[in-house]
């Protein structure tokens, strides 16, 4: 008979941090600009140089574990991890590794069994290295230095995780915390979160792990997805063919759906480390540690759960409203405003989802004002304008902010609502189309559609729908008596 396997995996998660200055100097950590424009002597590792720790990436690692049910470190510490790397001007990285600042954490994943608790086995604060520019042309290896001294935090899972599934639910929700808390932004494609994969499978009841593999370079959960997939067949082959695993880090290729080996753990580097003679220990008080707690702003499952409460809105829209906390804030402003928050909801999940695939943009670049979208809800409401025209305004509010009053304005595009013109166009349209006409009175129903659109459309789209189906159908009521 074929065994059953499980798989199991851990992950071990780098995130950059949105400090504006990196871990160690005033340096700039912004993305981008002029190779090493961002450097000084104590993030090229000049020697005397020393290191002055960011207040600001304590707070952000120490906001994550909060969030994610850690234990905050009252004393944790720096040490010198030792390697030698061109992209690595100091020859060692500052990190945690004996002492980290955060512990013993977890996040909830939904499974077809229901939730179940992954662990964090720790959460430590790092530096980010530089870059390194292989140059084809001119056949030379050049550095940037930009990236050098950047904050990272890095996320170690416990192996608690038995699939892809369950390994993206858990990095997704570890992403929105992130991005909740302003700590990050998280994007993988341009490297402020990294995930390397440790998996290894066993047969299915067994309680010892088997022996793993490190999966590097995945710049994506599509691409992890198929690497956890690939790798789990590798090993199943091999142990069915009798081969052990090989404990070692793999390269993902994505573009060619396969990994390769990088190194295996025999040729492990010996780090040498020891604690960081330049710092003294981060000492996170108790008094820290909970005014950082009191300023924790509203998660996203805090904020699901009370759209459904406290707005009475579904919880297909509490879901999508809370996808991008841009997009929540916005919500929540635009219902204080206009007090309607299901159609504050209608026009973010409809007309602003469809014009942001339109574009190809994402939630977080929304720049209109929840003012607006409060003003152009009302007009609707008090029927000064009609529904294919707030659509229209909408676009424009979209694209420039517009203020819907003034747009109204200027474009004449309120609604005509009174009863007399309406029914002074009503009658022209009937008079200009006789055929319909007769062919209501014969008994198609149908009809009378045809002539409502007409009106709507004689009047410019500017005409309340309601009145003019009312008149419309009252006229030709009136004429179906009269004749019969
Ligand atoms: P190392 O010190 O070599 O980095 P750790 O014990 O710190 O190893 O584990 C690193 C990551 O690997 C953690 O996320 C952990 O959950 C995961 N891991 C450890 N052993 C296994 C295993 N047998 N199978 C899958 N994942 C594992
Ligand atoms: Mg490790
Ligand atoms: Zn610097």
């Amino acid at each position: 008979m074929k065994k059953e396997y499980e798989t199991v995996i851990g992950l071990e998660v780098h995130i950059e941090l949105a400090t504006k200055t990196k871990l160690f100097c005033g340096c700039s950590t912004a993305f981008g600009g002029a190779p090493n424009a961002h450097t000084c002597p104590v993030c090229t590792g000049m020697p005397g140089a020393l290191p002055a720790l960011n207040r600001q990436a304590v707070e952000y690692a120490v906001a994550v574990g909060l969030a994610t049910n850690c234990r905050i470190a009252e004393f944790s510490q720096f040490d010198r991890k030792n390697y030698f790397y061109p992209d690595n001007p100091q020859n060692y990285q500052i990190t945690q590794w004996h002492l980290p600042i955060c512990k013993d954490g977890g996040i909830a994943v939904e499974t077809p069994q229901g939730q179940k608790m992954v662990g964090i086995h720790q959460i430590h604060l790092e530096e980010d290295a530089g870059k390194l520019i292989h140059d084809e042309e001119e056949d030379c290896t050049l550095v940037d230095f930009n990236r050098s001294g950047v904050p990272l935090i890095e996320v170690v899972s416990e192996p608690d995780l038995r699939s892809a599934q369950e390994a993206v639910c858990w990095l997704e929700k570890l992403r929105m915390t992130a991005r909740y808390l302003g700590a990050s932004d998280c994007r993988m494609q341009e490297g402020s979160m990294r995930v390397d994969v440790n998996l290894s499978v066993r047969e299915r009841g067994s309680t010892v792990l088997g022996v793993r593999t490190e999966m590097k370079n995945l710049n994506s959960f599509r691409a992890l997805i198929h690497a956890v997939e690939n790798e789990r067949d590798r090993q199943i082959a091999r142990l069915e063919e009798g081969r052990p695993v090989v404990m070692e880090t793999r390269r993902w290729d994505e573009q060619r759906g396969c990994s390769y080996s990088m190194r295996s753990k025999e040729e492990a580097r010996d780090y040498r480390y020891f604690p960081e003679p330049d710092l003294p220990p981060v000492i996170v008080s108790e008094e820290w540690i909970e005014s950082i707690r009191r300023r924790q702003p509203e998660l996203r499952e805090a904020k699901m759960a009370r759209y459904q409460s406290q707005f009475g809105l579904p919880a297909y829209d509490a879901d999508i409203l809370t996808l991008e906390k841009r997009l929540a804030d916005l919500f929540e402003a635009a219902a204080a405003l206009c007090g309607k928050p299901k159609k504050v909801s209608n026009w973010l999940m409809g007309e602003t989802m469809r014009l942001l695939r339109e574009k190809g943009r994402s939630a977080e670049s929304l720049d209109f004002s929840p003012e607006n979208l409060a003003k152009l809800i009302e007009l609707q409401e008090s029927g000064a304008v009609n529904a294919p025209v707030a659509k229209q305004i909408f676009e424009r509010i979209f694209a420039e902010d517009a203020d819907p009053e003034a747009y109204v304005r200027e474009h004449h595009l309120k609604i005509i609502g009174d009863e007399e013109t309406v029914r002074e166009t009503a009658l022209r349209v009937m008079e200009e189309n006789p055929r319909p006409v007769e062919d209501y009175r014969q008994g198609k129903e149908k009809a009378a559609g045809f002539l409502v659109g007409q009106t709507m459309r004689a009047m410019g789209g500017k005409a309340d729908p309601a009145a003019v189906n009312r008149v419309v159908r009252e006229l030709l009521a009136g004429l179906r008596e009269g004749k019969g």
